[in-house]
């Protein structure tokens, strides 16, 4: 029977995309790993695959039990996950959108990040990375604001099987834009050397195989995709950092650095 994890409930079945067929036929070509059409959304609650996908990552990381009394950044924030991270008690959940469209989400450029160095244990940031125009800026904006140990989640969608990333050099039209990197407002498709970007920034980490870390769990039973790994990052400790509520900021890292 298949099992949400988000609203915690078992249903009948997963809804389906439902624009599925309007898919870029290079992106079939190029078998590119992001959303499962097939089990997109809950019948119950109306989370999406992704959501629960990440949701799944991060319980079984380690991430979600370093949340409580956290400085997190969660950028373009996916309602359901708002509501299980609020859940956990962070000292600091700052809601960020460069064109926030809703009243509690602040103005946040990930290209100039408004935040003092050193200052985040936790940012997220979805699916945001192929709309930016200058990401090494955007990830070494990252690096700068994370606190040692402190960990970025940037799940994006990409083409495994591209040795280098397609960009051209100038924006194209959102035609063009859907046909090559899979979605009209899409300014690059991530390849293979997408790891390479968070490397070149001074982050640690790689891409995390779902069988790594979620083994058993099915797309049937959990609706995620299978193909689609976990996209986690850190800036490396330099000094085991406590601060005053005793919290250590490498727990996590070196949690999902063994997983
Ligand atoms: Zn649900």
């Amino acid at each position: 029977m298949p099992y949400c994890c988000v609203c915690d409930q078992t249903v009948s079945a997963w809804l389906p995309y439902p624009h599925a067929q309007s898919r870029s036929p290079l992106m079939q070509v190029l078998d590119t790993v992001g959303s499962d059409p097939d089990v997109f959304m809950c019948p119950v609650c109306g989370c999406h695959d992704r959501d629960r996908h990440l949701w799944l990552y991060m319980r079984a990381s380690g991430v979600k039990s370093q949340l409580k009394g956290a400085s997190i950044l969660h950028m373009a924030p996916e309602p359901h996950l708002e509501v299980l991270i609020e859940a956990t008690q962070p000292a600091r959940y700052i809601r960020g959108d460069l064109h926030p469209q809703r009243p509690h989400l602040q103005r946040v450029d990930l290209e100039d990040l408004p935040f003092e160095d050193n200052s985040l244990d936790l940012i997220i940031c979805n699916h945001i990375l192929e709309h930016v125009h200058h990401p090494e800026v955007a990830l070494s904006e990252i690096h700068r604001v994370l606190r040692p140990g402190g960990i970025v989640i940037a799940q994006t969608p990409y083409a495994p099987g591209l040795k280098h990333t397609l960009e051209m050099k100038t924006v194209p039209d959102s035609q063009t834009a859907h046909l090559l990197y899979g979605q009209a407002d899409h300014v690059r498709l991530f390849g293979d050397d997408i790891r390479d970007y968070f490397h070149a920034a001074g982050l640690q980490g790689d891409l995390l195989d779902h069988q790594a870390l979620l083994p058993g769990v099915t797309k049937a039973e959990f609706g995620c995709n299978e193909r689609e790994p976990f996209f986690v990052f850190w800036k490396a400790q330099q000094a085991v950092a406590t601060d005053e509520t005793g919290m250590s900021h490498d727990t996590a890292a070196s949690q999902v650095e063994t997983a």
